[in-house]
């Protein structure tokens, strides 16, 4: 068992680093995709100089570790923990990071009562942050973090195959088309270029958080599957020639990247499920020693 004492203050020191660089910078692979996207836009064309003000505002958030976006965005810890982890101290500790870096500045407020409307202002509420743990056998302890904004949050959706509307029928050509018009009805509301995590199957709730869980990929990992490895590469080309680009404003690259992951259904229900990220792709994650020290970035 990993007590909470022996989890401060290294732990709490460590996960306030994760939330420091997880706010503040791209993970390496997307922002190697975003100076790709940049490079590809004809020089003074509106996407080039969307993906430019994008750029400049990325090097001052790294430079004084401040947010890259205004919205703090929904606050999710993914955890791959060791037997007897101790999850009970674990989210105090965590609520305690977030609580402070919220007060630094680190995390702009941006919690509110869905009731009343009334900022919580650190953060801190109701089913906030989540935590969605898995156990290994390894012994090891990796701790990811998401911070998935609104604007690309509403531009998520659900589909319930066969579509009429879509002409989208039970198969992969089916969740093609019901991805690609999710893409189509988000223009650049989800402050494109965006990623999509997508998930065929599942019910409701857990197609909906497969689909999230899948913005953890790396963009350039392959799917193991290779009637989805096509898939994803199918429905990336296809976005780009959409023409939405950057915010919107036109260009090549609307999406930087597509994961699809299957679950198992009801044969009475085909849902496919898209969560819409935006450039602001904020994750990382740390993997961690013995002493709840970081011993390795895992998207730097
Ligand atoms: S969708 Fe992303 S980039 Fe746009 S406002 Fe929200 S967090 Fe910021």
């Amino acid at each position: 068992m990993i007590k909470a004492s022996e989890m401060t203050p290294n732990l709490y020191n460590s996960l306030q680093l994760l939330i420091e660089s997880t706010s503040s910078e791209l993970p390496i692979d997307v922002a190697m995709a975003m100076d790709l996207a940049k490079k590809n836009e004809r020089e003074k064309s509106s996407a080039a100089y969307a993906l430019n003000i994008i750029e400049e505002n990325r090097v001052l958030a790294k430079k004084y570790i401040a947010p890259l976006c205004q919205d703090t965005g929904t606050i999710s810890f993914y955890i791959n923990h060791p037997q007897h982890f101790d999850r009970t101290s674990f989210e105090k500790i965590a609520i305690d990071a977030v609580i402070l870096a919220t007060k630094k500045g680190v995390l702009r407020q941006n919690s509110v009562d869905s009731l009343s409307g009334l900022n919580s202002g650190d953060n801190i509420g109701l089913g906030h942050p989540g935590f969605y743990y898995e156990e290994n056998q390894t012994g090891s302890l990796e701790i990811k973090l998401m911070l998935k904004g609104g604007g690309c949050e509403n531009v998520g959706a659900q589909y319930s195959l066969p579509d009429i509307s879509l002409d989208a029928g039970r198969d992969l050509v089916g969740v093609k088309k019901a991805v690609l018009d999710a893409v189509k009805n988000a223009q650049g509301k989800g402050c494109s270029p965006g990623i999509l995590g997508v998930c065929i199957g599942g019910d409701r709730s857990t197609g909906y958080a497969h689909s999230k869980k899948q913005l953890l990929r790396f963009l350039n990992d392959e799917n193991q599957i290779a009637e989805l490895k096509k898939l994803e590469e199918e429905i990336l080309a296809d976005a780009n020639q959409l023409g939405i680009g950057a915010m919107g404003f036109g260009g090549k690259t609307t999406l930087l990247g597509v994961k699809i992951a299957p679950l198992h259904r009801l044969p009475a229900s085909y849902f496919v499920s898209v969560s819409y990220m935006c450039w602001a792709h904020r994750r990382q994650g740390i993997i961690l020693d013995n002493d709840m020290n970081i011993k390795k970035w895992i998207y730097r």
